[in-house]
């Protein structure tokens, strides 16, 4: 048995469980053994029967003196026990649980950890956690901390203890770490974290094993990371562009622009320019909120490849971000005698309906790409196509770069030879996070927005006011020509029917009841793109005045008239997702609102929630979200591309840096070292990471 063996191949009670097991993403030994407790209950206090105290938790060990079912005056199966030790005698009552007589019999030594009570007037131990107590006295419920798991349905924590407990002594976990290491940072070694981990001896005890287990999460990370960093860097034959001969025509493109760029869109440029003038191709991610303005950044890099004679490709998850980048772009640069292309799921269609119909007349759009009469190429995930060819590929931009798989942006790349890369994103990423799962690529921030734009003003509205908010934005739209967009709650993760339906039902209820004397529209990603742009355009074309939309749908649209966003069941989103939705709105002139919906009564998602009303820096939201709701949640669902981690956190920067030095050590010793890469590989399954 090693780390990686299936669990139903272990025993039979772990096969028979190996659907449940799978809802908590189960299958292996190490993911069991790595399925770490969120909590521990705290049963360590032992205590002699005559010395318990009526309000105390505590462990007591003893024999059964009685145990037996009866009844409440409710007719409610209670069970009652007596237990004794060499001081004295307890009453023990659980309720409800029959079953109990089967497995306490009289006579059984027991271990039973539990609040004592006053129970009408004898003093009793509730409902306390029990277990036999078996030769070698090691006690797994009770009478030590008691690792509490997430569970599933027919898994409970002690079904877990005693599986994991049971694998623990055949498992054995070869330390890979070097001494040095372990010594300098104060380590306990791997073997005994991940049992101390489940079964400490005490608080401190857990903490070591859990930062011991961080760590290594943390570290494959970072291997992973340095890993695709050596490999980029070994490529030395991309195409170094050259700034000098064009300055003047790039001189020409900021003077016709209709802005003068913020400072980290200068900063981010200038970056930009730097990489691409190597040989070493570009590997750079843009974050920026929404609006920031990232689309230009990129554009300027898009001119200066065209300059040097290379073509480039712009490639966005969705068909109308490709339309509004192919619009942008070419405002920008056609002027300048760049040809540019768009290419989509809808094109091509047209193209290959045209050409059945009549094969020789029509030049299908195509045709044109696979001749590569283009400068710039911007598309959809259509531009992956084999179909889809260059000439000389020198930039490739990717447009919300969480979208696309790991396989699409290597899919991409490979239209060309090595050409420079630049991705981007809206997602506020930490940047301690940023520094971890990203660790391979460059970084660079649009940390402010272009001047003049205003904050969007955001209220979390009362549940007794939600009346009185849709006569305001009835008002609003009326009184100030603008329009409003409705998110509808989020339900699932990806787009399901259930959302889409919930979508419709709330579209007709808008509709019918609250906004009879408007025009609504709905969009959801169930639609066809035809249908859907059909929807937007008409949205933008001002011929809907609210348009009721599902949450997946349609990141970085820019539609500037609309001034209102309405966002339903706010309390199931993360700040940072909240903020990234405001993001729709303020990108006018006119003053925007953000009106935040919820059902919710818990004080504490209310205050969270308030958060947004006051503060307006996604990067901010981002690190709030990460303080409040753990890594686990941090992206909630609605964001893929930043895992989850199981057991370290990503605000923990010292022990982020720890990791990152070790994997400097350790990384070059990979190749010479059979263990290290066998201990790797078979861990590598124990952390979650981006590919
Ligand atoms: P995002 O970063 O969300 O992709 P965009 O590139 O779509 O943002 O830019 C949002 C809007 O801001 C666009 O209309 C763009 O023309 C405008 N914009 C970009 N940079 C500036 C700037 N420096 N000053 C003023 N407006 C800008
Ligand atoms: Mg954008």
């Amino acid at each position: 048995m090693d780390l990686r063996t299936p669990l139903s191949e272990i025993s039979r009670p772990l096969k028979m469980y190996a659907g449940r097991l799978q809802k908590l993403d189960i299958t292996t030994v190490s993911d069991l053994l790595f399925h770490i407790p969120h909590r521990y209950e705290d049963f360590s206090l032992i205590s002699k029967i005559s010395q318990v105290h009526p309000g105390d938790v505590v462990t007591v060990t003893g024999t059964v003196l009685e145990m037996k079912n009866e009844y409440t005056r409710r007719s409610k199966p209670i069970q009652k026990a007596t237990i004794v030790d060499d001081t004295g005698s307890i009453s023990v009552t659980w309720f409800n649980q029959p079953f109990l007589t089967q497995y306490i019999k009289k006579n059984d030594t027991v271990s039973l950890s539990g609040k004592v009570e006053w129970f009408g007037k004898t003093i009793t131990l509730l409902s306390p956690s029990y277990e036999t107590v078996s030769t070698n006295g090691v006690t797994l419920h009770t009478g030590r901390l008691v690792p509490i798991y997430p569970e599933t349905a027919g898994v409970s924590s002690k079904w877990l203890r005693r599986q994991i407990y049971t694998l623990l002594s055949q498992v054995k976990f070869e330390e890979y770490l070097p001494t040095d290491i372990r010594e300098k940072n104060n380590f306990i070694d791997l073997e005994k974290a991940v049992q101390s981990v489940h079964f400490p001896q005490n608080f401190e005890e857990a903490q070591r094993a859990k930062t011991r287990l961080a760590f290594d999460e943390l570290l494959m990370l970072q291997m992973k990371a340095t890993k695709r960093r050596k490999e980029w860097e070994a490529i030395s034959d991309g195409h170094a562009f050259f700034l000098n001969p064009f300055e003047k025509q790039i001189g020409t493109f900021w003077e016709h622009l209709p802005f003068s760029l913020t400072n980290s869109q200068n900063q981010a440029v200038h970056a930009i320019f730097q990489d691409i003038e190597k040989t070493r191709p570009m590997n750079r991610l843009l974050q920026g909120d929404v609006g920031s303005g990232k689309t230009v950044v990129a554009t300027v890099a898009m001119y200066l490849a065209f300059l040097n004679g290379f073509q480039s490709v712009f490639m966005a998850p969705t068909e109308i971000l490709a339309q509004q980048h192919y619009k942008t772009v070419t405002t920008l640069l056609e002027p300048l005698g760049v040809k540019i292309e768009l290419v989509t799921g809808s094109t091509k269609i047209k193209s290959m309906k045209s050409e059945v119909r009549s094969k020789n007349k029509v030049r299908s759009s195509k045709f044109e790409i696979r001749n590569s009469g283009f400068d710039i190429l911007v598309g959809t995930h259509a531009v992956l196509y084999d179909k889809v060819t260059f000439n000389k590929l020198g930039l490739v931009v990717i447009d919300e770069q969480q979208r696309f798989g790991v396989e699409q942006r290597s899919l991409i790349r490979q239209k060309g030879d090595h050409p420079h890369v630049l991705t981007m994103t809206a997602t506020p990423i930490p940047r301690t996070v940023a520094l971890t799962m990203y660790g391979d690529l460059e970084l660079s921030y649009l940390d402010e927005m272009p001047k003049g734009r205003r904050i969007v003003r955001t209220w979390l509205v009362p549940k007794e006011k939600r009346n009185s908010a849709y006569d305001w934005i009835r008002k609003q739209i009326k009184v100030t020509d603008s329009q409003a967009f409705v998110i509808c709650p989020f339900i699932d993760q990806s787009e399901t029917m259930q959302t889409v339906k919930a979508a419709a039902v709330e579209y007709e209820r808008l509709r019918k009841d609250i906004f009879p004397d408007l025009r609504l529209g709905l969009l959801h990603g169930k639609l066809k793109p035809k249908e859907k742009d059909a929807v937007l355009l008409e949205f933008r074309e001002k011929k809907h005045d609210i348009l009721v939309a599902t949450p997946v749908v349609e990141v970085g649209i820019d539609i500037p008239n609309a001034t209102i966003i309405l966002i339903e069941a706010s309390e199931r989103f993360g700040l940072a997702q909240l903020h990234q939705l405001r993001g729709r709105v303020g990108r006018g002139e006119k003053q925007s609102f953000c009106l935040l919906f919820t059902e919710t009564t818990s004080d504490q998602t209310i205050q969270k929630l308030k958060m947004l009303e006051t503060t307006h820096v996604g990067a901010q939201l981002a690190e709030l979200d990460l303080r409040l709701r753990g890594p686990g949640d941090l992206y909630g669902t609605l964001q893929s591309g930043v895992p989850q981690l199981k057991i370290a956190t990503f605000s923990d920067v010292a022990l982020l840096q720890k990791a990152k030095r070790a994997a400097d050590t350790l990384y070059p010793l990979l190749k010479k070292d059979p263990m290290l890469k066998k201990t790797f590989a078979s861990l590598q399954k124990t952390s979650v990471s981006p590919d």
